[in-house]
């Protein structure tokens, strides 16, 4: 019977996705409905709405939770810092589940304070990954009557039916989509888990109360507590409207969430496209493991992770991984991203001595504006294919290889300053920007210049360089033994020098 019904369906929108009308950002981005890449158009670029798929609080937040929201802020970045679009971001916290209650049971406790430890933690874990809150915070539990009149609102247009248990679920034949309209059906696996349901497809909006010690609120139906799907819609909607530019959220989430979320939202608002571009990211796996999950008790947790792996690390083996496809975690990976980051740290603290005069490369301006106006367009153009990160990175490490190598190999010590280091700057300039886009804090430099121990770091340094200069002339080895045990001890105390012949530099 339930074969029969699917197929009649086929016949309705299936993949029909409509182009927006409104500011064309240049993006081409992966449209999960038409299975192509599409241009990102927005309604307004002065009012871009966003809404991401926020967590259930019922457990510590693990590496899978943290890759998904690090890689959805990277994106948010480049559209507001690369693309200059006024992004407005919601996120909803689910405080009130099946999981959420039987951890409470288990812990015995009310189910609001596991909720709350664990929102608490969740926002503690985004603020250590650098991950700014959302502009919009929805709980479900705040937004019950919105929640229920939704519902109502379905029910009274022939969208959901009650069933003899006090539960109402949506009907899925009366749906404008066919099942598989984000997601190809047969990846998927419908299971009749409720016999009060209709057919497989059909989902709880409102669930009635099984259990008397279960939290509850009253409804038309009686007591009981709203579906997962449902919070989303009303909530989203109740922030954005009948019309969403971006929903974001793992990969996971794409079918049953957010395709139920669709097709409930396109009943209400009476139309047939509530979301214009749905944004998935892939999933974390571990090293020879499929799939990451509190069941099969393989994650980690962010803070445990964060005892070991600097958070910019972890944010740039992001960068390094095209957001939507799976990323596999382990050692070797946040190596390669450790290393990287040295090297931008080479590079900007090389481009503070050519500045400072310590160094004084040959630099050829016809090649380094040569390399600047190349780089900037590959920058664009990267960005601009599907937030194609990877490849800005592989950019980034050609600039910054080339631009070592140059000031490395030509350097020489005089204390004349080199003239014409603008495009040197220019470049550098890029190389910050960019990765402050990535949301990589790098400005060391300009870090450094601003605290207050500078002059006295800079009175150390030249004292210790005029003193090795004296040893040096005179060949005195216990002066250059002190100069060494100096700069040793300034090591182990966080402070890199450099000797360049008769000059010094330093660096954090
Ligand atoms: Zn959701």
């Amino acid at each position: 019977m339930f074969k029969s019904r699917f197929l009649t369906q086929k016949s309705c929108s299936y993949h029909i996705w409509t182009q927006p009308t409104g500011h064309n950002t240049s993006i081409n981005i992966y449209n999960c409905v038409t299975r192509k890449i599409e241009p990102l158009i927005v309604k307004n670029k002065n009012a871009v709405t966003w809404y991401t798929c926020g967590p259930t609080v019922y457990d510590s937040s693990h590496i899978g939770h943290a890759s998904c929201y690090v890689k959805l802020d990277i994106i948010q970045r480049i559209l507001k810092n690369h693309f200059g679009l006024n992004l407005v971001t919601c996120m909803n916290i689910t405080d009130v589940d099946d999981k959420i209650i039987k951890r409470a049971i288990e812990l015995k406790v009310d189910y609001k304070e596991v909720s709350k430890q664990y929102e608490k933690e969740f926002w503690k874990d985004l603020g250590d990954l650098n991950i700014p809150q959302p502009d919009v915070v929805v709980r479900v539990t705040e937004n019950m009557p919105l929640i229920i009149d939704f519902i109502k609102k379905l029910e009274e247009e022939g969208y959901a039916y009650k069933t003899t248990d006090n539960s109402v679920y949506f009907d899925s034949s009366r749906s404008c989509h066919s099942p598989g309209r984000l997601q190809n059906i047969n990846e998927i696996v419908l299971v009749p888990s409720n016999p009060h349901k209709l057919a497989p497809a059909d989902f709880a909006l409102w669930k009635s109360l099984k259990n008397q010690n279960e939290p509850f609120f009253d409804s038309p139906w009686g007591k009981g507590r709203p579906g997962w799907h449902i919070e989303c819609s009303t909530l989203a909607s109740h922030i954005f409207g009948s019309n969403i530019d971006i929903h974001a959220g793992g990969l996971d989430l794409r079918f049953p969430h957010h395709e139920n979320e669709e097709i409930q939202s396109c009943a209400f608002h009476d139309n047939h496209q509530w979301v214009n571009y749905w944004l998935h990211t892939g999933q974390l796996h571990l090293k020879h493991s499929t799939k990451m999950s509190k069941s099969l008790k393989n994650t980690i947790s962010i803070q445990d992770m964060l005892k070991d792996v600097e958070p910019d690390v972890f944010r740039l083996t992001c960068v390094m991984n095209q957001y939507s496809s799976p990323m596999e975690y382990h050692a070797e990976l946040l190596d390669t991203a450790k290393n990287v980051l040295k090297c931008y740290k080479i590079f900007l603290v090389a481009c503070r001595e050519v500045k400072q005069g310590f160094i004084r490369p040959v630099l050829n301006n016809d090649v380094l504006c040569e390399l600047l106006m190349r780089s900037v367009k590959e920058i664009h153009e990267a960005f601009c294919d599907n937030f194609n990160t990877p490849r800005v990175i592989q950019i980034l490490n050609h600039i910054v290889s080339k631009m070592n190598c140059m000031i490395n190999s030509a350097a020489n010590y005089q204390t004349k300053t080199t003239d014409n280091v603008y495009y040197l700057v220019a470049i550098e300039n890029l190389v910050l920007d960019t990765l402050n886009t990535f949301g990589l804090d790098f400005d060391e430099a300009k870090k450094l210049q601003s605290e207050d121990s500078t002059e006295f770091i800079n009175l150390l340094v030249h004292f210790r360089q005029e003193v090795r200069n004296l040893g040096l002339q005179d060949r005195n080895k216990d002066l250059l033994k002190l100069c060494d045990n100096l700069r040793d001890d300034l090591k182990k105390a966080g402070l890199s020098i450099r000797d360049h012949e008769k000059l010094s530099s330093w660096s954090r």
